[in-house]
């Protein structure tokens, strides 16, 4: 029988997963918000109160939308739209960990092997799993928490527009995946991680209300458009220090529907790399938060 879903996702359950995070996220408006809010209200006054000025105060509202839209296509591991993860804290950096963080699953064919390849290695990784195929795959889902991994939020239905969306259909997204999540495995995911991680400045307080912490990554391998395994290798492995979040991806695109995804060959080297450099594969949890990332 399928636990409960706890009555309210945004506070037990995510805690009692994450027993060393120690400190929630509390919402403050984002740098880009900051930003914007007042000079719309110095533009209005302008205009109002100097209505020949209305080009001036025009190109500095068109300058700003300008900022937002870069700020959200170029910089997905950028905090000018709110806090954002995007390494693991020191203390963890120092015990030699690394975070594998997988994206899109579960999925049938690739998720068991992911699995089995991990185990091979003893590695512990986060999988941020997408709500609508948790509820198509709920065993699959169970067994990747079974085998000592965490389940994340990455959204219910992982809309390619999801940067353009308003708060509410943004939280429509995120609750319905934390409460699939939560259904099938009784545990309330403490992460959330935007499709590409497209942000705009709206998401931060929705994630902050949920009680998760937003992250993004270090680096990633491009997995699902990378012309070779040794290409993504590439990418992953220069310059990778202890404190790193990888980004990999477990779900199939289009793509690769009909051939082998990158990751079944890049994931043993990569692993086996990781040995070699004496870093520990964990999941997000056991890395711990210590407060501003
Ligand atoms: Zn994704």
């Amino acid at each position: 029988m399928l636990p409960d879903a706890p009555p309210n996702l945004a506070t037990k359950a995510g805690h009692q997963t994450a027993e060393n995070i120690v400190q929630l996220p509390f919402w403050r408006a984002s740098p880009v918000l900051l930003l914007s809010t007042p000079l719309h209200l110095v533009c209005l006054a302008l205009v109002l109160l100097a209505p020949s000025l209305w080009r001036w105060a025009l190109s500095a509202v068109i300058a700003n939308h300008v900022l937002i839209l870069a700020s959200v296509i170029l910089s997905p591991r950028g905090r000018l739209l709110g806090p954002n993860m995007t390494r693991l804290p020191p203390a963890a950096a120092q015990r030699g960990e690394v975070a594998l963080t997988f994206d899109d699953g579960p999925d049938p064919m690739v998720t068991p092997r992911v699995l089995d390849l991990l185990d091979r290695y003893g590695a512990k990784a986060s999988f941020f799993c997408i709500g609508n195929k948790v509820l198509a795959y709920p065993e699959l889902t169970r067994e990747i928490i079974r085998r000592g991994h965490s389940v994340e939020n990455h959204t219910n239905s992982h809309p390619h527009a999801f940067a353009l969306f308003g708060p509410a259909a943004m939280r429509r997204e995120i609750d319905s995946a934390q409460t699939a999540i939560c259904e099938t495995t009784g545990i309330a995911p403490s992460f959330f991680r935007a499709p590409m991680g497209f942000r705009n400045p709206l998401l931060a307080p929705v994630v902050a209300r949920t009680g998760m912490h937003y992250v993004s990554w270090t680096r990633r391998g491009y997995d699902t458009v990378a012309k070779s395994a040794e290409q993504v290798l590439q990418r992953l492995q220069r310059g990778l220090a202890a404190g790193d979040i990888l980004l990999l991806h477990d779900g199939r695109s289009i793509r690769t529907r009909n051939v082998s995804p990158p990751i079944l060959e890049v994931l043993p080297r990569l692993l086996e790399h990781l040995r070699k450099h004496n870093l520990k594969p964990v999941a997000l949890q056991t890395a711990g938060h210590v407060g501003k990332f």
